[in-house]
C-alpha cells in the first residue's frame, strides 16, 4: 500500500478485457465502479439480477477494502499494523483474529519462499523512500545495519491471546505485498454474499474473479514496458491473478532503475524480472507469491511453485524473455507482439 496522498491512478497491471456481459446470466444487470483506495485504483465489476441489490453489494465490496485499509496500512498511525510497529522492542500488541491470521499466513509464506516474501522488510524499505521525489539509493552501510532487523522468524505470535510482538526496537512490518490480494478476496466475498452472481474485483495488480460461466471472464496481463498495452489474456471462472512489476513504483538514479520489491537477503531491489504474474485460488496467496517470485526469479520460482497445486506463474525477465509454468502455457492467449 502506498500513502493515500500519493494514490496512483489508472496504473492497473491487470485489465478486465471484457465486461461480464457475456452469456453468463439470463437477465444480467452489470455495474462497474472505481475508487481510489489502498493507494491504488480499486475496480469492481459485478453482475446480478437486480440493480438496487447489486448497487448495495458493490458498496459493501468497497466497504471491505476501506475497512482493511484502515486496519492494515502502515501509513495510518492508528492502524493495527502501526500499533504493532510502534511497540517493537517494547511489548506485545493484541490484534483481532483477522490480522492474526494474516500475520500467520505471511510468516508461513516467508518460510515457504525461503525468506523471499518477508513482511519484516520495513526497516530497509523505509530507507529507500520510494514515495518521495528525487529518491536516491541509501548507503551500503545503512542497508547493512537495517538488514539485521529483517527476519520473519523473529515475529512472536501467540495465538491463545492473539498477541503479536516484534522483539527488537526498530523492527517493523509492512503488509504492502499481501494486503491488496486479501482485500480483493474479501470484497469478492461481500459481493457474493450479497447476491452478485459474477464479478471481478481488482486493486492495482491483484484481481479476484468469481462466478464466470463457460470459458470464464477474460482478464489481461499488462506489458511491463508499455503502459496500457495488454500482452496476454486468460480466462478465469473462479480464482485470483496477481502481478508484481518493476514499473509502478520505482525511481531511476544515474541510469539505474530501483523498484519497490526488495530482496530481503540483500536489502536491494530485486532486479532479475520486469514482472511476475501468479494465478491461484485466492488473492492473498497470489499477491504474496507474486512478490516472492519477483525476488526469486524464474529459475528458483518455477521450482518452488511446482509443489503448489493450483498455482501457476508467468515471468517476464529483465530482457523481456518470458517463462511460463507448464500448467499455464496452454491457458495464456498471447496478443500482438507474440514471440
Ligand atoms: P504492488 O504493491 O505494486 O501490488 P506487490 O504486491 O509486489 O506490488 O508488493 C510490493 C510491496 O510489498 C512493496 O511496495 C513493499 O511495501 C512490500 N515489499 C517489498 N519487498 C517485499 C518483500 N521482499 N517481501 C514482502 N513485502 C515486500
Ligand atoms: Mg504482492
Amino acid at each position: 500500500m502506498t500513502p493515500p496522498a500519493k494514490a496512483r491512478k489508472n496504473f492497473a497491471v491487470l485489465i478486465a478485457l471484457a465486461g461480464l456481459a457475456c452469456s453468463c446470466l439470463r437477465s444480467p444487470v452489470e455495474i462497474r465502479r472505481v475508487k481510489l483506495l489502498m493507494g491504488t485504483k480499486v475496480e469492481i465489476v459485478a453482475q446480478g439480477r437486480n440493480q438496487a441489490s447489486l448497487e448495495k453489494a458493490v458498496n459493501l465490496g468497497f466497504q471491505e477494502v476501506e475497512r482493511l485499509e484502515a486496519k492494515l496500512s502502515r501509513f495510518r498511525d492508528d492502524s493495527m499494523v502501526s500499533k504493532i510497529n510502534q511497540n517493537a522492542g517494547l511489548g506485545p500488541v493484541q490484534v483481532d483474529p483477522e490480522v492474526f491470521m494474516l500475520l500467520e499466513k505471511s510468516a508461513a509464506i516467508c518460510q515457504e519462499t525461503e525468506g523471499a516474501f518477508d513482511i519484516t522488510i520495513l526497516p530497509v524499505l523505509s530507507l529507500w523512500k520510494f514515495d518521495e521525489k528525487n529518491a536516491k539509493p541509501p548507503s551500503e552501510e545503512e542497508v547493512r545495519q537495517k538488514l539485521s532487523l529483517v527476519d520473519c522468524a523473529k515475529i512472536v505470535l501467540k495465538k491463545d491471546q492473539y498477541l503479536v510482538f516484534l522483539p527488537e526496537p526498530g523492527m517493523g512490518i509492512d503488509l504492502g505485498g499481501i494486503a491488496k490480494g486479501y482485500a480483493v478476496d474479501k470484497a469478492a466475498e461481500a459481493l457474493k454474499q450479497n447476491g452478485a452472481a459474477a464479478g471481478i474485483v481488482s486493486a492495482g495488480g491483484d484481481m479476484r474473479v468469481f462466478g464466470g460461466k463457460g470459458k470464464g471472464l477474460a482478464v489481461g496481463i499488462q506489458d511491463p514496458r508499455q503502459r496500457g498495452r495488454v500482452l496476454a489474456k486468460i480466462y478465469l471462472k473462479d480464482g485470483a491473478l496477481s502481478t508484481s512489476g518493476d514499473y509502478e513504483r520505482f525511481f531511476v538514479f544515474q541510469g539505474v532503475r530501483y523498484a519497490h520489491i526488495l530482496d530481503p537477503k540483500s536489502g536491494y531491489p530485486a532486479r532479475g524480472e520486469q514482472s511476475v504474474s501468479v494465478l491461484g485460488e485466492d488473492g492473498l496467496s497470489t499477491d504474496a507469491w507474486a512478490t516472492a517470485l519477483f525476488v526469486l526469479g524464474s529459475e528458483e520460482g518455477l521450482r518452488m511453485i511446482k509443489s503448489r497445486p493450483g498455482m501457476e506463474a508467468l515471468f517476464i525477465d529483465a530482457s523481456g524473455q518470458r517463462r511460463v509454468s507448464p500448467g499455464l502455457e496452454a491457458r495464456l492467449v498471447w496478443l500482438e507482439g507474440e514471440d
